[in-house]
């Protein structure tokens, strides 16, 4: 199977299971994860159809914007620390994976000193698992309030990294926990607070995700896996 298969594939599942849940195929974006892959298979991404890409290291992600440049939209997913944030703050089009209030505002700092306003996801724990990131689901409400006065984010929504679990219908708790949380906040009123996207599934487990709501699903294995 070619890239481009992978990904009609891909698509595939993600219509069915969009339409399973009573949605437009369309209303679900799909993140191709392109770490660890060399810039000739992101063309190959690119050329079928792909806009949007993640990457999870800025080691990386720098490299690979200068190889391809902003005709895609650029997804921070990993961990990223604050002293990475100045660099790809230029260029990057949604940091999905804000796991700090005191990230929050370094990426507030960077972006107004560009006079860029950045879209962010909080990324939240909601497994539990000790060694994931995020804010745990008891904390968010809080800390999107302690976020309120950045001018300099956007808070776009969600992001959840479930547990690599064969679990079905445990998976599909903790994803129906995240829209619960997600559908939360957007009753919320906050300038800076602007609930559009709910990212979470990945290869293991993104139909599932989508069955509970997801809008954004971010795929690696299956897009490049031969
Ligand atoms: C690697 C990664 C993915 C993609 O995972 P696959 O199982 O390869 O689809 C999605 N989200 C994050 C945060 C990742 O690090």
């Amino acid at each position: 199977m070619s890239i481009y298969e992978n990904i009609q594939s891909v698509r595939k599942r993600i219509e069915g299971a969009a339409k399973r849940s009573g949605r437009h195929p369309d209303e679900i974006i799909l993140v191709a994860v392109t770490k660890n892959q060399p810039v000739t298979a992101i063309k190959e991404v690119i050329e079928s159809g792909i806009a949007d890409l993640g990457e999870n290291r800025s080691q990386e992600l720098l490299p690979k914007h200068e190889a391809i440049g902003d005709a895609v939209n650029w997804h921070f997913i990993g961990h990223l620390q604050r002293n990475k944030v100045k660099y790809i703050i230029p260029f990057v089009y949604l940091v999905q994976s804000v796991d700090s209030i005191a990230l929050a505002k370094e990426i507030d700092k960077r972006a107004g000193a560009i006079n860029k306003v950045q879209n962010i996801l909080l990324e939240v724990n909601v497994s539990g698992e000790k060694s994931k990131y995020g804010f745990s689901p008891d904390d968010l409400v809080k800390a999107v309030n302690e976020m309120g006065k950045l001018e300099n984010i956007s808070i776009n929504g969600l992001m959840t990294m479930a547990p690599f679990i064969d679990n079905t219908e445990l998976l599909r708790s903790y994803f129906a926990k995240m829209k619960e949380l997600f559908d939360n906040l957007s009753r919320a009123r906050q300038p800076n607070l602007k609930m559009r996207y709910l990212s979470m599934g990945m290869t293991n487990d993104f139909e599932i995700a989508i069955e509970q709501g997801s809008n954004m699903v971010r795929i690696g294995t299956a897009i490049f896996s031969p």
